[in-house]
């Protein structure tokens, strides 16, 4: 409760702030980074928690506090990485389930790079591309969503944290409200509603409908949640791609009234998020412009309710 009170002030004290200053950023996230913090990101595939918050983790395991970053998807549906990758044209289910398997290790590299412990890496196994499917038609037993890629129909047994979890919205919805329940964040971040890749904006309104639930039966917890942008048309590969630049929000991004906070990275910093991105080497084969343009000086949220 303290800290949510310490974040509203903070934000209030920002807004008196102009809307983008540079050198001078309002410092809101950085008052709440301590030994006791719990940081926990929710990404929906293998390299968005690096590319929007490799920064914020390690500052606040540099703080002393807790992170712990949970997958959504191990990033088994992407046809043209995997045919990049296996130098084949029409990959069959084995080929989807082993490039996950792929992406899953090149996470706990890229984590470890940042200063994590394996044991603090979730995957929750669910199909990467089809988020969307379970959130507006696959909501409910006994309608389960089968990966066009894996033919899978639930997470593999290692990765259920709930038991008899398939692929439907409700069950991805429990998982994520236990995993959160279990490590009782108190600052959490995840992708925002405005991101343009469906199984994006699916993960942050899963998210919000776990911390729904959780706040029914939890009434007093209530942790800061930040959203950190990754897909939005060509954006950011157009401003200083790879420079280490500042990194601004897209010029046409909707107005929803919400202060972008801008997190200001030590050049060390800077320098291990380089290297923790690197470590998604299937990645880098099909978009590594795209991914180190999100290596810059500074990293973006946008506070959410
Ligand atoms: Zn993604």
């Amino acid at each position: 409760m303290f800290l949510k009170a310490l974040w509203m002030l903070t934000l209030a004290l920002a807004t008196l702030v102009p809307a983008f200053a540079h050198a001078d950023d309002p410092q809101v996230i950085e008052p709440l980074i301590s030994h006791n913090t719990r940081l926990m990101i929710l990404s929906p595939h293998p390299d968005d928690e690096s590319l929007g918050a490799g920064g914020l983790i390690q500052r606040v395991l540099e703080a002393g506090g807790s992170v712990k970053v949970v997958f959504m998807t191990n990033g088994d549906g992407f046809p043209e990485g995997v045919e990049k990758e296996d130098r084949i044209s029409r990959p069959t289910a084995k080929d989807y389930t082993r490039y996950g398997e792929e992406r899953r290790l090149e996470a706990l590299k890229a984590l470890t790079t940042l200063g994590m412990k394996e044991r603090d890496v979730i995957f929750l196994g669910f199909p990467d591309g089809g988020l969307a499917y379970l959130r507006l038609k696959f909501r409910a037993h006994p309608m389960a969503y089968r990966s066009p890629f894996t033919r899978k129909t639930r997470p593999p047994a290692s990765e259920i944290v709930v038991p008899r979890t398939d692929y439907c919205g409700q069950d991805l919805r429990r998982e994520i409200e236990r995993v959160i329940s279990d490590f009782r964040p108190d600052l959490l971040a995840t992708t925002p509603p405005e991101d343009q890749h469906p199984d994006h904006n699916a993960t942050y309104y899963f998210v919000k409908e776990a911390l729904i639930q959780l706040t029914k039966k939890h009434a007093n917890y209530k942790p800061v949640v930040l959203a950190f942008l990754i897909h939005y048309g060509q954006w950011p590969i157009g401003q200083g791609a790879g420079t280490g630049s500042r990194l601004n929000p897209p010029e046409n991004f909707p107005d929803r009234g919400k202060q972008w906070i801008s997190f200001t990275l030590k050049p060390e910093e800077v320098e291990t998020k380089r290297k923790a991105i690197l470590q998604y080497h299937t990645q880098m084969l099909v978009m590594a412009r795209f991914l180190l343009s999100f290596s810059r000086s500074n990293e973006l949220f946008i506070p959410e309710d």
